[in-house]
């Protein structure tokens, strides 16, 4: 039997990485001081300030949510902004999770759905891009619109900061793909805080688990029985290539555990070079909808056009093809 490293009870988590062997409790109480040390030291919260939480129902949101509540709801306000994408079977169920744990800890909750907002419902995304495939994936619609979402969400309830649930898997993951990509620029974006540049309208995110494995993640919401939905993946997801470098960076972690810490490490240690060196293009407002961008178009709206583009290409096919039938007969 392998022993608690803080007591003599049996050693439930083992941490490769450490070494770490710890009982169920001191795990807890691990990953717990990990969270606030990860906060304290990216100065992510100040007194005073309100939070607005992004919850998706699943293990990270959840697990970020009851965190902020546990460490500052005492000088802090905290509320829940949750997305709703249009996806019927999965983020109903998931959302159902998310209100339950809001309502659990008495936090305010506002959903924002897409249908609502944008007037396209991810099903409606994904059918479009089902009849033509050079859309791009379904994701990429869906990410823009999520960031973009939460973000009203925050401007609305009068937050100061954005959190969201990325864990140290998702960070890493990030940061080797933008690598991969020689997308320098965007890996600049990436860390534990993402300001605002100083953008009115721009709320600054910040990622408390940051430096938390997902599987901790993943056995911190299930001991803890934080109401969550994990029953299966998004249906609508392509994210094939996350799947490789994630596939990828769990075997590297197996055999040469601390693969993931080291990463994030090293990113660290560049960002303030990327910073330097990355094109930042000049802050300005969307000429239609008035979101903040660095272009005269924001990525909302262009991807609303892709969409409303499909729309007339599809319609003149349709009528391309009832005037080749009438021409038949
Ligand atoms: Fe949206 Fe893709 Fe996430 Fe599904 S997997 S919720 S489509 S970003
Ligand atoms: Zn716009």
């Amino acid at each position: 039997m392998v022993s608690c490293e803080r007591c003599s009870k049996e050693a439930k988590m083992l941490l490769p990485y450490g070494p770490h062997n710890f009982c169920e409790e001191h795990f807890l109480y691990f990953f717990e001081n990990r969270v606030r040390r990860t906060t304290r030291k990216h100065g992510m919260v100040k007194a005073g300030e309100k939070i607005a939480v992004g919850v998706s129902g699943g293990k990270d949101s959840a697990t970020t949510l009851y965190l902020l509540h546990k460490m500052f709801s005492r000088v802090n306000e905290i509320e829940a902004v949750m997305i709703d994408e249009g996806i019927p079977g999965y983020r109903d169920k998931a959302l159902a999770e998310g209100k339950a744990l809001c309502k659990e800890l008495c936090i305010a909750f506002t959903v924002y759905s897409y249908k609502k907002e944008l007037a396209v419902s991810m099903e409606e995304v994904k059918e479009k891009i089902d009849l033509n495939s050079g859309l791009g994936s379904t994701c990429s619609f869906c990410g823009v619109f999520r960031r973009h979402l939460l973000n009203k969400g925050a401007v609305d309830v009068g937050a100061d900061r954005i959190a969201t649930g990325h864990n140290l898997d998702d960070e890493v993951q990030s940061i080797c793909m933008n690598f991969f990509d020689n997308d320098f620029s965007r890996m600049a974006r990436l860390g534990a805080v993402v300001g605002s540049n100083g953008i009115k309208g721009l709320v600054p995110r910040i990622k408390p688990l940051y430096e938390s494995p997902e599987k901790e993640v993943i056995a911190f919401a299930a001991l803890k029985e934080l109401p969550h939905y994990s029953d299966e993946c998004c249906p609508f997801s392509s994210q094939a290539k996350r799947n490789y470098f994630r596939e990828m960076l769990n075997k590297m972690e197996a055999n040469l555990p601390g693969t993931k810490f080291s990463v994030l490490r090293s990113f660290e240690q560049l960002k303030p070079l990327l910073e330097k060196t990355a094109e930042h293009g000049k802050a300005r407002y969307c000429e239609r909808c008035g979101n903040a961008t660095t272009t005269s178009t924001c990525t909302v709206c262009l991807k609303l056009d892709q969409l409303i583009l499909e729309k007339k290409v599809a319609k003149k096919q349709k009528e391309k093809t009832l005037t080749c039938a009438t021409t038949k007969y």
